[in-house]
Order: C-alpha cells, then sequence, then structure tokens
C-alpha cells in the first residue's frame, strides 16, 4: 500500500507535508512504517503533554468508552461535574470561572470571541500582529497572517491588530468602543515570542479601564506547557477569558474558554457543541490533569525547559539569532530558513517544528528527559553546522 500516494490522492491539500509516514508512538518516540524511531519534539503540534499513548489517558478512555461514550450538555455526566471542578483548581487567581467546553482551539477562541461581545454588548477586538488564533472564521479574524486570512476575505468585521508588545499602540487603539483584546501570553506560531510583563499588564489596566474583556489564548501555552499551569502565572495578569485546547486532553480532541464566574451564566441557548463537554474527552482531560499533578511534570518542564535553553545557547553557530521562550515552548530564530535544518534534523531522527519562515520550534513531551533533550540539541548543532552559510540576513519577524 502506496500511503503517501493514496493521501495525495484523496486529501483536501490544505497541509504541507514532511515525507514520513507515521504508525506507532509511545512516549517521546513515533515509528514510520519502515520501522525506523523518531524522537518527537514537535509533540503532535504541543498536544503531546504526556507523550505518545500516555496510558493514565488509554486506561481512562477504556473505562469510560465501556461506560458511557456519547452524553451531549442537554444532560449532566458525572465525569463532566468531575473534569469542571478539577479545571477550577488548576486555573489562575483565587475567583472562580465558568467553563464552556468544546473540540478545538479554534472554538474555544470564537466561543471567547462571542462571549466577549454578549458581555460588553460590543463589537471592536484588537489582537496583536504575529498572532495566531485557528482558522475558522472568527478565529481567523483574530489571526494576523495576511497568508492565511487574504484568501478567505471579508472575514468578521470589527478586528484590528497592532503591534505585540507596544503599550502605545494598544493605549491608541483601545477604548470605550473595544469588546475585548486578545493575546497569546506567548505568541507560538509566530515565532515564539514571550511578552513583556509590562505590555501584559497595562493590556490588563487598559482593558479596566475601558471596560474590555481580556482574552488570553492558551491554546499553545495551557496545561503546564510553559512550566506553570497557564502563562498567565508567569506574568501575575488576571484575564477575563482563557482559551484553552491542544493538550488538555493529551491527545483527545477538546477545547475549553473559561470566563469569570461573577459574569454569572451566559443565556441558554446563547452558544453550544455538538461532542462539547463529551465524557470521553472529559475523562482523557481529567486523567492528563491528575498525571501532571502526580508526576510533577510542570516544574519538570520548567527546569529542564532552562537547562534546555542554557545548552540550546552553547551551540556556536553564525545561524542563529536568537533563543526564545518559556518551560518547554522553545524557539530557536535563525539567520537563515527553518525547513532545511528540520529536514535535516529528521535525517537524525528528531522531529521539530517550524514557527514562521526561520524559527525552529519545540513543544516537545513535558515526560522528556534530559538526555532526549541533549539529543535534539545535538541534532539542532548537527544541522546547522552543515547549513551553508546565510548569503544575507532575513527580514524581521518569525510570522509565516
Ligand atoms: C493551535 C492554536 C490554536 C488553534 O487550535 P486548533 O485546535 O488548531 O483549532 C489557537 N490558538 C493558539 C495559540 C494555538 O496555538
Amino acid at each position: 500500500m502506496d500511503i503517501r500516494a493514496i493521501e495525495s490522492r484523496h486529501t483536501s491539500g490544505v497541509y504541507p507535508k514532511r515525507d514520513l509516514v507515521l504508525v506507532r508512538g509511545e512516549g517521546v518516540y513515533v515509528w514510520d512504517e519502515a520501522g525506523r524511531r523518531y524522537l518527537d519534539a514537535t509533540g503532535g503540534q504541543g498536544v503531546a503533554l504526556l507523550g505518545h499513548n500516555p496510558l493514565a489517558v488509554q486506561a481512562a478512555l477504556r473505562e469510560q468508552m465501556g461506560r458511557l461514550m456519547i452524553c451531549p450538555e442537554i444532560f449532566y455526566n458525572d465525569r463532566r461535574a468531575q473534569l469542571l471542578e478539577a479545571l477550577q483548581d488548576i486555573l489562575p487567581g483565587s475567583q472562580s470561572w465558568r467553563i464552556f467546553l468544546c473540540n478545538s482551539g479554534a472554538e474555544a477562541v470564537e466561543a471567547a470571541i462571542k462571549f466577549a461581545r454578549w458581555r460588553t454588548g460590543r463589537a471592536e477586538i484588537i489582537a496583536a500582529r504575529r498572532a495566531f488564533h485557528g482558522r475558522t472564521m472568527g478565529a481567523l479574524s483574530a489571526t494576523w497572517n495576511p497568508a492565511y486570512r487574504q484568501p478567505f476575505e471579508p472575514l468578521v468585521p470589527g478586528f484590528r491588530h497592532i503591534p505585540f508588545n507596544d503599550i502605545g499602540a494598544l493605549e491608541a487603539a483601545i477604548g470605550p468602543q473595544t469588546a475585548a483584546v486578545i493575546l497569546e501570553p506567548v505568541q507560538g506560531e509566530g515565532g515564539v515570542w514571550p511578552a513583556d510583563p509590562t505590555f501584559l499588564q497595562a493590556a490588563r489596566e487598559l482593558c479596566d479601564r475601558y471596560g474590555a474583556a481580556l482574552i488570553f489564548d492558551e491554546v499553545q501555552t495551557g496545561f503546564g506547557r510553559t512550566g506553570r499551569w497557564f502563562a498567565a502565572e508567569h506574568y501575575g495578569v488576571l484575564p477575563d477569558l482563557i482559551a484553552m485546547g491542544k493538550g488538555m486532553a493529551g491527545g483527545f480532541p477538546i477545547g475549553a474558554v473559561a470566563f469569570l464566574a461573577e459574569w454569572g451564566p451566559l443565556p441558554a441557548g446563547a452558544h453550544g457543541s455538538t461532542f462539547g463537554g463529551n465524557p470521553m474527552a472529559c475523562a482523557a482531560a481529567l486523567a492528563v490533569i491528575e498525571t501532571l499533578r502526580r508526576e510533577r511534570l510542570i516544574e519538570g518542564a520548567a527546569q529542564r525547559g532552562a537547562w534546555f535553553q542554557e545548552r540550546l545557547r552553547q551551540i556556536r553557530s553564525p545561524m542563529v539569532r536568537e533563543i526564545r521562550g518559556i518551560g518547554l515552548m522553545i524557539g530557536v530564530a535563525l539567520r537563515g530558513r527553518a525547513t532545511p535544518i528540520l529536514r535535516r534534523m529528521m535525517e537524525d531522527g528528531v522531529l521539530a517544528l517550524p514557527a514562521g519562515p526561520d524559527v525552529v520550534r519545540f513543544l516537545p513531551p513535558l515526560i522528556i528527559e534530559p538526555e532526549h533533550l541533549e539529543q535534539i540539541a545535538a541534532a539542532l548543532e548537527r544541522a546547522l553546522i552543515e547549513a551553508p552559510l546565510p548569503v544575507s540576513r532575513m527580514t524581521e519577524g518569525g510570522e509565516g
């Protein structure tokens, strides 16, 4: 069976593909059809917080599958109730939250935008340049990359983009017409750019001044990725809404948006999703939260991430412009294109992601051990040494 040919013939074509057929995974590793093993520093786009096929998630899904797979939110459910309580414990701040469960990051962003408009009765949303919030029409309207947006215009009206980390620009854009400011505390897809603490603090103050909602998109940064449950904790800034997704259920599709409980419940019928809050996803997410806690993986992510960044800084190559990131969300900004480096690393048995044209991004499982991180760093080092020297410096910015 020629898997590549069959997929290529029938698929939509929207994904740039790597020349690799994956058929099995376990822990930090995946295997191709020929039985070759790869260290997975893509973590399935940052989803595999507990690695591939984590036993705790397998067990939770198997148990739930045998009891109840389908339960839309028009009914109550034991697993869902447990997950909502568990989320209260891990969400930042001391106040409580209300939570809408859905099935992906983009859906969580869509819900956050709708809830902010409902709450404020206003339409305008301010997002940041280089922001990535997903590909559905509302989330895409908040996403910045013109290549993702332009073919699908007109998008949802009312969105504007200001430079990230630019307090003056935010101050100039925000006003009594602003429904929400949406920000990734660490921009992921746009090139791994952590926010300046003063920027997020100013965003909080400005939202308070004008009665706008502050939305943090923690789809990529949430659930321990940055060494805290949520990246907001690094900044001591509490948003009004938090969008979640990616690793939340350890590989099972899920998304969620939390909003401050003091808002009170939304009107019944205001929003919904057939699969939202389904017991399978809830069981998987509960297993993820329990495992992250029991195995102290979030503290581990902070320590290992710091060690890994130190190790990456020892790489002496004129190709490296900057190392950025927090915890196990790390970008290596290059003077040159990321793709050839990623291809060379793959030949060496290490999978990593791009973030824009010139950033190599690592989103490894939080269970990763120091020797694996050493292997990733060594593969990057080899790829950079072999890379042809850049002819000229690429233009600023990592957006892709
Ligand atoms: C991946 C991502 C999304 C979109 O999530 P999907 O599950 O792909 O819809 C939104 N925001 C951020 C910050 C992301 O990293």
